[in-house]
């Protein structure tokens, strides 16, 4: 007889697979990925990576500095030229078993990255997913990538095309890093750049993974390279190293600001996705049972360490008192728990200082005159490890810090609003821009507000469903250029014009 699938034992088989991937990886450690070799650093540094769940060490990592990332750019530079002079049919099939292999590893990156990041399990089985799937899109563009535009003049043919900038920096953030780092990874690669990846310090697990499966696929020594370490030693490094084109960065508006002044000296191009604190709009003629659905799930998936978390609840006030008794409820019933368990909604926060600072909004909120309607408390959860509980603010202003500022963690700020004209109005004043959720039944009005909201992806009676055509990025302190579909091409190539005379035209005659 099949065996029955219960919560219980999808959350043992977890655990029986994770066991032996964590007892490996502390006896391994992780070293960076520099020309095809798997090394530690110059100087013999590590520091210890610790899970989120119950602070118990994962592994000891090798801590890169200046001389470690001048290794990797040397790397990304020696391989570049042929990396960009390699067939697109050829860099496309790569890609493509770099995506079959992150497939076939699929469980294995879901609980690892659970257990380094205290992301739950329901969410991290798609990332992996996801994370092939960026490979596959941009493997399948590789061959358009050097399009471009004819330009027929008077007296010569012009004609626009593509080259790969050269080797570039990728950095990112701890919050989904596996898939994150795909979606800026693979369209570098499948442009023609070869890459060195600096992972956030705090989430390296998954980056060591991926850095053996691009290897195992058989792309060539020095294309991907990556060097762990710390934000304001390898990072910096690789912004200012002169071999590095280009920063794709994702992570905080203060650090973005940071890179572009250390970036300055060698002109870097950069790429900013940065932080948010993203409006969801709902007026009182909205289908309410979807748009609750989707505001619990937009701020409480991802333990709300998310990006586009729609971390502002606008609701109109006619309906306001309605719909806020059924979101306490449902934010009540929310599950905490382990990250393993297929049962829990929301894990452990990432690191003890991120627990500390999403608690210190507590206070904040308190102090401002906001009320908390449920949680404002850390979470006693399994592994005693960075818990808390998901946390409704309501009876906020909109000049209140927690209505400002981005909290990064399960805590909505809820405000109310009077008409269309106040909502956007609350919408558009904070620093930030980078997404918008509008729930409406008037199409009309929809329109109007997703045009006159300031960020750079709306989305109507929905929540965030991403489409990877599409621009992704973000106005304001959330972020400078897109991603997606050819927009990322935009950032990692070179637009180069070609003009061929016809051999007709006059040419002026100096010196004779
Ligand atoms: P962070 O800015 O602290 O760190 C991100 C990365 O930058 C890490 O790898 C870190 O080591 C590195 N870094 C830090 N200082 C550096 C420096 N001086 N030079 C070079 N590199 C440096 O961000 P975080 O706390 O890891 O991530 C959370 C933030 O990321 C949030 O603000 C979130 O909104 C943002 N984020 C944005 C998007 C988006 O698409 N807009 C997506 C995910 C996360």
């Amino acid at each position: 007889m099949d065996k029955v699938v219960t919560s219980s034992n999808v959350f043992q088989t977890n655990k029986d697979r994770a066991a032996p991937l964590l007892e490996k990886l502390k006896a391994d450690g992780i070293g960076h990925l520099i020309g095809g070799k798997l090394v530690p650093s110059i100087s013999g540094a590590t520091f210890e990576t610790k899970s989120p769940v119950d602070g118990a060490v994962l592994a000891s990592v090798a801590r890169g500095n200046a001389q470690d990332v001048d290794r990797a750019a040397t790397a990304a530079s020696q391989a570049f030229k042929a990396w960009r002079a390699m067939s697109a049919t050829m860099r496309k099939k790569l890609l493509h078993r770099v995506a079959d292999a992150i497939e076939d590893r699929a469980d294995d990156i879901a609980v690892l990255e659970c257990i380094d990041t205290g992301q739950a399990y329901r969410f991290m089985a798609k990332a992996a997913i996801r994370a092939a799937e960026n490979f596959r899109f941009f493997a399948d563009k590789c061959a358009d990538a050097r399009d471009g535009f004819n330009m027929p003049g008077d007296e010569h043919w012009n004609v626009s095309t593509r080259v790969p900038i050269g080797p570039v920096g990728v950095i990112t953030p701890w919050n989904t890093p596996f898939m994150l780092s795909t979606w800026k990874i693979a369209p570098a690669l499948a442009a023609g750049c070869t890459v060195v990846h600096k992972p956030a310090e705090w989430s390296p697990v998954t980056a060591d993974l991926l850095s053996r499966l691009v290897k195992e696929a058989g792309v060539p020594d020095g294309v991907l390279n990556t060097v762990h370490g710390f934000g304001e030693e390898a990072g910096k490094a690789l912004t200012e190293h002169p071999a590095i084109k280009a920063i794709g960065f994702v992570g905080e508006s203060a650090t973005g600001s940071a890179i572009m002044a250390q970036g300055a000296p060698t002109l870097k191009r950069v790429h900013f996705e940065l932080g948010g604190k993203n409006p969801v709009i709902v007026f009182d003629d909205a289908d309410l049972d979807r748009a609750l659905d989707a505001v619990v799930f937009m701020i409480y998936s991802l333990n709300g360490e998310r990006c586009t978390s729609s971390s502002r609840l606008l609701v109109q006030r006619g309906i306001a008192e309605r719909f806020i008794e059924k979101l306490t409820a449902r934010v009540k019933a929310l599950k905490v728990g382990h990250p393993l368990d297929p049962a829990t909604e929301i894990g452990p926060l990432i690191h003890e200082r991120h627990l500390e600072k999403v608690c210190s909004y507590f206070d904040i909120a308190r102090e401002d005159g906001a009320i908390i309607a449920v949680g404002g408390k850390p979470h006693d959860g399994p592994g005693r490890g960075h818990y808390v509980a998901p946390t409704l603010v309501t009876g906020a202003q909109a000049d209140m810090r927690v209505a400002q500022e981005e909290v990064f963690g399960p805590f909505l700020t809820v405000i109310t609003f009077r008409d269309e004209d106040e909502a956007v109005g609350i919408a558009n004043a904070v620093q930030y821009g980078l997404a918008g959720y509008v729930w409406t039944s008037d199409m009309g009005r929809a329109l109007r507000v997703a045009d006159a909201l300031e960020a750079g992806m709306i989305w109507l009676n929905s929540e965030n469903v991403r489409h990877l055509p599409t621009p992704f990025g973000g106005m304001k302190s959330s972020g400078i250029g897109r991603d997606g579909g050819d927009y990322s091409f935009d950032f990692y190539m070179e637009t180069k014009h070609v003009s061929l005379a016809r051999g007709t035209h006059r040419i002026q005659r100096l010196g004779i």
